[in-house]
């Protein structure tokens, strides 16, 4: 059994957090937390697993529901391909599989939205399989622990990390050493401001020897962020608006929005097709928000008309009934501040 191992279990029994997902062997629940906690704040992603898992306690209820309500309760979290990747795969377990979920991790692979880190998760959580998670916290933990210089997002790094990982885990005890490395790496060597100091880690860790922590783990250079500039017109018609469904491969992918125009650069709009310019009556600062490779500059246009001649795909509704429409976070934030 190797030390490392020992000092990390030793560590998570005494230091874990007690997270709902963590008492559960039920592989349903424990792929629900992971795909919710996928780029998302383990605080945040608390009060939606409870979500997900009160309305749909069972794969078959999920499978069952439509998408615009799963979507509707998965606002806020941002990334909605993983919503609907969790339904199409809820639909395919309960429809193909009977309801019950795969049991290994090479099955669990072949599932629509389901990566080699989520299989790892619930096959280890859940089955106990001897496979290990590697996650960005692993990464750290390992790169520090061993000192490694090799970009973490390199395919190199890919393969070394995985067969370092896949060595180190106790093949007896795989969904203990996997939660506890990853605790670890949230907990105590995380990444701004390691607890160097109080580390159960401290006498192997090769960066801390060598005084290379704050430089691991290595990174290759980020893909260039794409700028995009959004005009998002708010109709106001007698306390109705019009909204759409935003359609094909791109960001927010089904979720309603009010009628785009998307612009090549940051100026104002100087025209609108379906209205005069002085039926403007405000025009919103530019608000930003950033994804992981665009950053959206948006602003909103407040047009009193009530003589729209609407696109075919305008859907005309209520201001108040906006509420039940899966929107973008973006446009959520903005209504938080300006009511319509
Ligand atoms: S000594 Fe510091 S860098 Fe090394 S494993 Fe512990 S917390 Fe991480």
């Amino acid at each position: 059994m190797s030390e490392f191992h020992l000092l990390i279990a030793d560590w998570y029994r005494q230091t874990k957090r007690d997270l709902p997902w963590r008492n559960t062997n039920d592989p349903y629940f424990i792929w629900l937390s992971e795909v919710i906690l996928q780029q998302t704040r383990v605080d945040q992603g608390i009060p939606y697993y409870y979500r997900f898992i009160e309305h749909f306690p069972h794969v078959d209820d999920l499978a069952a529901a439509d998408l615009q309500s799963v979507l509707n309760l998965w606002q806020g979290l941002g990334y909605y391909s993983r919503a609907r990747n969790l339904h199409q795969t809820a639909k395919f377990i309960s429809s193909e599989l009977n309801g019950v979920f795969p049991a290994s991790y090479a099955e669990l692979l072949t599932l629509k939205g389901i990566g080699p880190y989520t299989a790892a998760a619930v096959a280890s959580f859940a089955f106990n399989e001897n496979v290990p998670v590697v996650d960005g916290n692993v990464y750290r933990v390992l790169a520090r622990h061993f000192d490694i210089d090799t970009p973490i997002n390199s395919t190199a790094g890919a393969k070394l990390f995985k067969s370092l990982a896949e060595n180190l885990i106790h093949p007896k005890h795989p969904a203990l050493h996997n939660q506890a490395i990853m605790e670890f790496g949230a907990l105590q060597c995380t990444p701004k401001n390691p607890k160097c100091s109080t580390c159960v880690l401290q006498g192997s860790c090769l960066a801390f020897a060598n005084k290379t922590v704050q430089e691991r783990p290595v990174k290759t250079k980020k893909q260039t962020v794409r700028n995009r500039f959004f005009h998002y017109l708010v109709f106001h018609v007698n306390a109705h608006t019009y909204i759409q469904q935003r359609k094909g491969r791109d960001i927010w992918e089904e979720l309603f929005q009010f009628p785009l125009i998307e612009t090549e650069n940051d100026s104002p709009l100087t025209e609108i097709p379906w209205a005069q310019m002085n039926q403007v009556l405000e025009i919103s600062a530019p608000i930003t928000h950033l994804l992981s490779h665009q950053r959206i500059s948006a602003r909103f246009y407040h047009i009193h008309s009530s003589e729209v001649k609407p696109e075919t795909d305008w859907i005309l509704i209520q201001n108040a009934a906006l509420q039940d429409f899966p929107i973008p976070r973006l446009i959520d934030k903005y209504l938080e501040r300006h009511s319509l």
